[in-house]
């Protein structure tokens, strides 16, 4: 008997000093997150695991905990913690949804998306009094209107800084800088790269499994930070293209070919520290330096393929054959979040995607289930801080086009941006899927995607660590628009 209560003592020491010290470590990651209101809960909630431990060690000094009454207390919360723990970490059943990736979101009749209706389409190629523009809007004279009077804003990003006025101008300067790169990157030659004369026209005759390895391992070598293949489906490929850049107006319109059976998916991290800085021009600057890093590695990896002797087409910012974010569902990246964007299990929806489409042989990746959905219905974060409202706060998803989704409203959101001149990004600062990945929040991240009592349970604490609407984060002193304006 005496044997055992002193196991059950030292148990209760090692555990309560584990707790203590995850404790300590959320403080401390909190601080390096710049969080003030989770630093100062993460600190009485360290404070609070201390004193519990002390007083346990003053219960073991006077003898209490070998009491009877003492030793039934010590059991009791034993079971507590265990039947906690067990609920927390037990595995619950899965999305049969999300296993399925796009083909699970599938309700109804889904069209080919053409590139021509898109917002960013819309504002930034057609040109008032063109043939182009005659002709979109005797087909879609819904758009007029709307389109009208977001053109009198500006391109996509407004005036780009307009919020940080009249401090933007280093900070436009540098987002602009990475802007030009997706657009020298975006001649057919680029794009759709032919191989290399040096090759003399060999065809490598890789086996699926080897090419799988090489083209993920050079995209990882090349800045990916995520990757995955999956084979397209065509509801992914634009129907006509929309977007010129290189006044290339016979293209406007014309069919886009489903040609590839495959393609490699890729997403590169935004840093957190400047997509807590959104609203703010920082955060443009980077969503900017992201895309031209997707333009580089998509277009290094297509022209990879095309010396392997294989037919590739990079898809970036200023030239896209499909969807990104089904295909990165299909492609086993992450799952749709209510916010629009992917969230991968790693980074949250921290990221930009990029892609290269193929007919070299692959393996295709299996759709996940992260529990996205889930989380969703419950936290709905975003479209509390959306100041658009362009983000719906119903539970549930409604069917839109076919597909089973929460539809944003891209027109609203699109005019915020225009408003602001920056891409805006509070969905995505505040999304609790975004925090760092310091050694806590990959513990809850481990829990969250496994079980669902956790997401429960982590969604409000997220309310109450960071608060249901978080506050901007303190930009970096090279990107500051005015010093001290955030404080
Ligand atoms: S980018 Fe901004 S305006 Fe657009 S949906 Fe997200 S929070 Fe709303
Ligand atoms: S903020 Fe919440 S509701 Fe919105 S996408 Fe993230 S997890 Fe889902």
């Amino acid at each position: 008997m005496e044997i055992i209560a002193t196991i059950l003592l030292v148990i209760g020491i090692v555990g309560l000093i584990a707790q203590a010290l995850i404790g300590l470590c959320f403080f401390i990651s909190c601080i390096w997150e710049k969080e003030k209101r989770a630093s100062v809960f993460a600190g009485l909630q360290f404070l609070g695991m201390f004193i519990v431990l002390i007083v346990y060690l003053y219960l073991i000094g006077i003898g209490f905990v070998k009491t009877n009454l003492g030793l039934a207390l010590l059991i009791a919360m034993y079971i507590f913690a265990s039947l906690a723990a067990f609920l927390l970490m037990k595995k619950t059943a899965p999305n049969p949804k999300a296993l399925k990736g796009t083909k699970g979101l599938i309700a109804g009749d889904v069209k080919r998306q053409d590139e021509r209706e898109i917002v960013f389409a819309r504002n930034r190629s057609l040109i008032p009094g063109s043939d182009q523009y005659k002709a979109f809007y005797r087909e879609y004279p819904e758009y007029e209107a709307y389109d009208t009077k977001r053109r009198e804003l500006g391109g996509p990003l407004g005036h780009p800084g307009t919020i940080d006025r009249p401090y933007e101008g280093p900070n436009v300067a540098a987002t602009l800088a990475s802007a030009s790169i997706p657009m020298h990157l975006s001649t057919p030659n680029a794009f759709n790269p032919q191989p290399h004369p040096e090759l003399k026209g060999k065809k490598f005759d890789l086996n699926p499994e080897e090419a799988t390895e090489r083209v993920k391992g050079y995209a990882r070598n090349r800045g990916a930070d995520l990757v995955g293949i999956t084979e397209i489906n065509p509801l992914w490929v634009y129907s006509n293209r929309g977007e010129i850049f290189h006044e290339n107006w016979e293209n406007w319109g014309k069919e886009i070919k489903v040609e590839h059976k495959y393609a490699i998916v890729f997403a590169t991290e935004m840093s957190f520290e400047m997509v807590g800085t959104g609203p703010h021009s920082p955060t443009m600057i980077e969503s900017m330096g992201n895309y031209a890093q997707g333009a580089y590695i998509a277009t290094q990896l297509a022209h990879f393929i095309a010396n392997l002797g294989y037919s590739a087409t990079a898809s970036h910012l200023r030239h896209y054959d499909s969807l990104m974010v089904p295909l990165a569902v299909d492609a086993g990246l992450g799952e749709l979040g209510r916010l629009g964007y992917l969230i991968t299990k790693e980074l949250g929806p921290r990221v930009r995607l990029g892609a290269v489409s193929t007919d070299l042989p692959l393996i295709p990746d299996k759709p996940m289930d992260i529990g996205v959905e889930d989380f969703c219905w419950i936290c709905k974060k975003c479209a509390v801080c959306c100041p658009s409202n362009s983000i719906p706060l119903e539970k549930d998803q409604t069917i839109v086009g076919g597909l089973l989704r929460w539809k944003l409203n891209a027109e609203t959101c699109f005019e915020y941006w225009g408003k602001i001149g920056t891409d805006c990004n509070i969905c995505m600062r505040v999304c609790p899927w975004s925090h760092a990945r310091t050694f806590p929040h990959r513990i809850i991240l481990e829990l969250i995607t496994k079980n669902r009592l956790a997401r429960r349970l982590f969604s409000i604490m997220d309310d109450i660590f960071y608060g249901k609407k978080p506050k901007v984060k303190s930009i970096p002193k090279w990107a500051q628009f005015n010093a001290g304006i955030m404080d």
